[in-house]
Formats: C-alpha cells, structure tokens, sequence
C-alpha cells in the first residue's frame, strides 16, 4: 500500500489545503500514514505568517528530510503560505526538496504524482478526527490590517460559491461529521467579492437547511462585521454553537486606527453589548496582540481595563512581529522584546483569573459534550459546544461506565470541578 505523510502547520487553514492534497494523493492510490517513516511521499504545508512560524517550517522541513535517508521517503514535497511568500528563497536554499509548489495552482499536484493521471478533486481527505471538519468558505483577504503579511501572502478575498460550499458540507456530513467549523480570514467578509454583499448570514441558512450538523462553529469574524442577524442566528438555532471567535487584537483606538483594524474600542463594546443581550448564552473568544509600534504603557493598560470589562471566556495572545513589506514595519516606536514580553505575560495572567472564574459558572450544569478522544478506559476527553478543538478547553470526562461510548459520540454530563482552562465532568 502506497503511503503518504502529511504535517500541516500553521492555522485550521492549512489543514483544509492539506486534507486537498491528500485527496488527490488518494486518487492515486496513497493513503494517509501518521508515521513519516513508512510514508513514500512526505509533504509538508508551511506556513509564513511570522517569524517563529516560518522558523518551525524550515526546522519541520530539514527534520523530515532525514528520512530520504533513513526511511521510505522519495519525494519531499514543500507547499503552503511560506512557498507563496518566498519560494526562489526556499529553492536555493533547500535541496534535499524535490518539489514545491504554490497552493493557488493546487491542481499542479497532478503533475507531481503523474503528468499523465487526468483527474480534478472530489473529496479531501480528513485529517481531523471524523466527526469534526473546517469548510474554508473564502481565501485571502480585503482587509489589509497593518501587521499582516496575509493579504500579500493568499491575496484578495475569494469566496468559494454557496452551491460548492453545501456540496462540500454534504459530502463531509455524508462521512460523519458532526461538527462543521466555519472559517475564512474574515467570515464576516464571506460574499461581497462574488455576490456584492455579505453573505454569511444567507450562507448559514442553507447549511441550518441541509439539517445534516449537530454543531456549526463560527470563527474569525471581525467585529466590524458582527450584525444582529449573526446574533439571533446563533441564539435561535441550537445546531449554532453558541460560541464566537471575535478577533479584535487591541482595545486602545490609537492603536486600531494604527493596526488599519476599522473599528475602534466603542464599537466593539457596542457590537459585544448586542451580542449578549441577544443571546445570553453565548461564549467569546478573542485575540490580542501585545507590543505593536507606538503601544504606550497607557495604551496596554488600556486592554487590561477592557479584558476585565468584557470577560473574553478564551483568549489568546500574540506578541507583534516585524514583518518585513507590511506597514507597520516601517512604524516608528517600536517596542523592545522584553516589553511586548512582559505585556504579554500579563495579559496571560490576568485572563488566566477570568477564564477561570467563568468557568467556575458551568460548575453543577448539566451539558452536552463530544468525545474527542479515549485516554483510557475510564477517562475521555471531551469538548462542550464552548469550546473549539485545538485551541480551547477540554472537559475531562472521569470515571466513565459506559462502554460502549465512542470517540465522536455526544453525551450528557454533570461538570464537577473547573481547572483554569478545562472542566472535569461525569457521565448523567
Ligand atoms: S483580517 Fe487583518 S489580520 Fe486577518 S488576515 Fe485579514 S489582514 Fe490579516
């Protein structure tokens, strides 16, 4: 049996791509191994959003090579964002890689496994457990925020056309996904390319039609972009998790205008205040970045004073990287390492007190939860619907009875005690 190995680094983003290039490897008879050692072809999918990310791909690509000698290796294949950004850089520097290839040309991958096979894609090939998939309904981006390299990187907005998105989600539903999870770069901006307006809400009608989900998560949506019909859409449909990613990276307006975010600390207090009280139930998570240009200590207290304010349930912090070619490289006041350090170790610290504090209140509910995965016979671990995998909390299911759950099932617990991120359950 021909093998294929694939490491996707990076975002949910770049597992998408992946699960692509592993269906047409599949058309070609390769199946997916986890272990690089047995694998024929072995492709990694960088990514080259900052610095330490590009630093892991190049590590990940060197560390993979070895097995050309030591394993079953033939072809090393290098794609993904870092390949868009700085491909003659990468062929010069690299080669022990037989291949790279540019993710706008996926198709291209055809030549690679053979020029003469005919074939287009049908099905990706999950690498996620299968009860949970990302539908990616746009590439690139329109919003040119200041920091970032991704626009230049995937280019302007793509939305992918309704019909090809719910032909997509019927075919991950018909392989049991339970779990779809939205994403985009800005689900927000999902439609004004191809349509002329905003269509994410029209967009998650026809999905909540198809009635083929249990969950449908919504990440990365700007809060210039949040809109009361999102709100009601989450609170009056269950399949909705009740759970939104708002990305909003500052709270101090200099610093907005400065990052080109378009909003600015009112409105987003604003568009949160209608959030919840249209629906009560709902969970935020958000993301900072700490130490841009010109961030004054008073500017930095200024996110403190907001994160206690609005009590993000999850959060994750980034410190700013330099990024060669974007704006705000070239701004003036940039700060040292040891501050943006600093700013960001408090930031952790003082959402460490209010995620756990939140997570105090699910204390004695009764809730829903998937199973993720078996840690042994009697301890699973689960996710609620407040909770994306990867990157957020996980429900520790203890001293579980019955056996003939499985990974993917859903069950009714009793959460019994809260750590500072996580939850621990029993069965009902
Ligand atoms: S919204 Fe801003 S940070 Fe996000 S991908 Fe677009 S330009 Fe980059």
């Amino acid at each position: 049996m021909k093998k294929i190995y694939i490491e996707a680094l990076g975002c949910p983003k770049s597992i998408v791509d992946s699960e692509e290039i592993a269906g047409y490897f599949a058309k070609d008879g390769f199946v997916v191994t986890e272990n690089p050692e047995e694998a024929e072809i072995v492709v990694i999918n960088t990514c080259g959003f900052i610095e330490p990310a590009r630093e892991e791909s190049i590590e990940t690509i060197l560390k993979l090579a070895e097995y050309k000698n030591s394993g079953r290796c033939k072809k090393l294949i290098v794609t993904g964002c870092f390949v868009q950004k700085s491909e003659k850089e990468l062929k010069e520097n690299l080669p022990e890689v037989d291949y790279f290839f540019n993710l706008d040309n996926i198709n291209e991958i055809r030549k690679i496994i053979d020029p003469n096979l005919n074939f287009s894609l049908t099905e990706r090939n999950l690498l996620t457990p299968s009860h949970y998939a990302y539908l990616k309904i746009s590439e690139g981006c329109n919003n040119n925020c200041s920091y970032c390299t991704i626009p230049a990187i995937r280019g302007k907005l793509k939305s992918k056309p309704m019909e090809q998105l719910q032909d997509e989600a019927l075919k991950l539903a018909k392989k049991g996904v339970k779990e779809l999870i939205i994403i985009a770069q800005d689900i927000g901006n999902y439609g004004i390319d191809i349509y002329k307006k905003k269509m994410l809400v029209p967009f998650l009608k026809r999905l909540l039609n198809l009635d083929r989900f249990k969950w449908i998560r919504l990440m990365y949506l700007n809060p210039q972009n949040i809109t009361e019909d999102i709100a009601r859409l989450t609170s009056e449909n269950k399949e909705i998790c009740n759970y939104l990613d708002l990305p909003i990276q500052h709270a101090s307006d200099k610093i907005l205008k400065k990052m080109n975010r378009k909003t600015s600390r009112s409105q987003i207090e604003r568009r949160i205040e209608m959030l919840r009280d249209i629906n009560t139930d709902l969970v935020l998570r958000t993301s900072i970045i700490t130490g841009f240009p010109g961030e004054t200590q008073d500017d930095f207290e200024e996110i403190i004073e907001f994160l206690r304010e609005i009590k993000f349930t999850r959060l994750g912090a980034f410190k700013y990287y330099r990024e060669e070619g974007t704006p705000a490289a070239d701004f003036d006041k940039q700060i040292t390492e040891e501050i943006k350090l600093e700013r960001y170790n408090r930031i952790m610290h003082v959402q460490q007190n209010i995620s756990q504090i939140k997570l105090s209140k699910f204390v004695n509910k009764k809730l829903n939860v998937i199973i993720d995965r078996k840690i042994n016979d009697s301890v699973f671990e689960c996710r609620t619907e407040y909770d994306a995998p990867e990157i957020d909390g996980i429900v520790f299911l203890e001293d579980v009875k019955n056996s003939e759950l499985q990974v993917g099932d859903f069950v009714k617990v009793r959460i019994i005690d809260n750590l500072e991120y996580d939850l621990i359950a029993k069965e009902i």
